[in-house]
């Protein structure tokens, strides 16, 4: 099963599509996470990618696209893939509709509040990508990954000023996906209301409304 999962910076994209990896048996494929990897890898795309996403701005289409297609094309995708961050305009939409079938969309709907709240809270283990908020999900340890001890940070774009820019990128630019895909693909759509949703009761939520489209089965 292929899916694409919709929302704005914060709204916990990544978080449930690594959840959902195991119940849909399909492959996440994070952009940011790749263009992130990238850059501290010193790679051609990750310098490419670099000025833009300290702006909060959006990687040109040729670059993500090809990204991408590399993507898709490994073993591991092949079965099924949940796509997090991807399309984010509508050329990359027409690219990805020439390369795979898309069978529903995931459309997380978030107030702007939660998401400012969310992302300006949120650390980051620099070992091992581990996510904690120290607003609801603390470290046992101030600046400490519970995990492997790593130290935390914060994301350069996760700072309140670049956060609005990347949510009215959001608007502007992604947003009128949701009108190119209503037509052509179901949608199992997801209000978050509270600050502090545990995500498994959002990945419970997320599966019902799948099931409800025949594409998901206890
Ligand atoms: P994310 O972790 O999904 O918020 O992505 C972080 C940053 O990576 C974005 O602000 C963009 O600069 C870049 N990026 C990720 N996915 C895409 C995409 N599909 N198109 C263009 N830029 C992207």
């Amino acid at each position: 099963m292929n899916v694409i999962i919709f929302g704005p910076p914060g709204s916990g994209k990544g978080t449930y599509a690594a959840r959902l990896e195991a119940k849909l048996k399909a492959n996440a494929i994070a952009m940011g996470d790749i263009f992130r990897d990238a850059v501290k890898q010193g790679t051609a795309v990750g310098r490419k990618a670099e000025s833009y996403m300290k702006r909060g701005e959006l990687v040109p289409d040729t670059v993500v696209i090809e990204v991408l297609e590399q993507k898709i094309n490994q073993k591991e995708a092949r079965s099924g893939f949940i796509l997090d961050g991807f399309p984010r305009t509508i050329q990359q939409a027409e690219a990805l509709e020439k390369i795979a079938k898309i069978d529903a969309i995931i459309n997380l709907q978030v107030p702007e509040w939660i998401i400012v709240a969310r992302l300006s809270s949120r650390r980051i283990c620099k070992n091992c990508g581990a996510v904690y908020n120290i607003l609801y999900l603390k470290p046992k340890k101030d600046g400490i990954c519970d995990m492997c001890g790593g130290p935390l940070y914060q994301r350069d774009d996760d700072k309140e000023k670049v956060i609005r820019d990347r949510i009215e990128v959001y608007e502007k630019q992604t947003q009128p996906l949701l009108e190119y895909y209503r037509s052509k693909v179901p949608f199992v759509n997801f209000k978050c209301e509270k600050l502090d949703m545990p995500p498994e009761n959002a990945v419970i939520e997320i599966l019902s409304g799948l099931g409800k489209i025949g594409l998901y089965k206890e």
